[in-house]
């Protein structure tokens, strides 16, 4: 669904390959009425490239007697378009929600506050929203804390919202391990089955399935509500893969998939 559907935002990213540095270049002495253009032409070099690889920012200073450095063609500046690609803006808003926060660090275990965990998949997960054209509202975007009614109060702010709050989890029995979504309602129920089923696919952690909860960050919310548990930092395994990059990004990928799957079915 979007409410501007024919209006698509064109993304063009671009990228600058810049190589100075790696040419073994000649050098050119500059003779009477030589400019950098006609050196330039001589050399088949990009004009911009001479003066860039000399520095020189005006091309009238050149004067006669000078060493000029030529950069090999290898080192030319190239302009590549990597990508062109739509972007739908949606109609649907996501308020993700780090979970915990300041002086509340959630689940402490082997160095590991989940407070920091929750804000680094968070961050990732908005990224990943935007870029497909979601509008994302974060209850915080730093270390900072929020009382649960607060975070409640900022999704109650919008229409046609999903709210997705972000967490690991902790148990006393430290073989305990995997993910697990809770929720409050019909809606809520199919979003946290869809990040569930894809957090499962993506991270082959152990299903914990999904659970109806009174939990009060979902029961202040009137929004589809969910609460994602993306692992267990009390287990020496899953704390290990929960601090990598790499397993924040997968974490967040897939629970960015269960949210586009809910929107795809309402
Ligand atoms: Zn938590």
């Amino acid at each position: 669904m979007s409410t501007c559907g024919g209006k698509n935002l064109l993304i063009l990213l671009m990228t600058a390959l810049l190589s100075f540095g790696f040419a073994s270049g000649a050098t050119h002495v500059v003779a009477k009425s030589e400019t950098f253009y006609s050196i330039s032409r001589k050399y088949g070099v990009p004009v911009s490239n001479l003066m860039a690889y000399n520095k020189v920012s005006d091309p009238r200073t050149l004067k006669l007697g000078q060493k000029i450095k030529i950069p090999s063609k290898s080192s030319a500046v190239k302009v590549t378009p990597l990508r062109a690609r739509k972007v739908t803006p949606k109609a649907m808003r996501i308020i993700i929600d780090p979970g915990h926060g300041g002086k509340d660090r959630g689940a402490l275990w082997g160095g590991v506050a989940e407070a920091d965990l929750n804000l680094r998949v968070a961050r990732k997960v908005e990224a990943i929203l935007k870029a497909r054209g979601y509008g994302v509202t974060m209850t915080r975007r730093s270390d900072v804390f929020l009382s649960l009614s607060k975070r409640a109060e900022i999704a109650n702010r919008y229409r046609n919202v999903v709210f997705v709050s972000i967490h690991f989890n902790a148990a006393k029995y430290t073989s305990v391990r995997g993910a697990e979504t809770f929720y409050t309602g019909e809606k809520g129920r199919y979003l946290a089955s869809a990040i569930q089923r894809e957090l499962i696919r993506k991270l082959k952690v152990k299903n914990r399935g999904v659970r109806f909860s009174r939990f009060a960050v979902l029961r202040q919310t009137v929004c589809p509500a969910v609460l994602v548990e993306c692992g267990f930092i009390s287990n020496s395994y899953e704390r290990a893969r929960c601090k990598t990059p790499g397993y924040q990004d997968l974490t967040a990928k897939a629970i960015v998939s269960g949210i586009e799957r809910y929107d795809r079915a309402f």
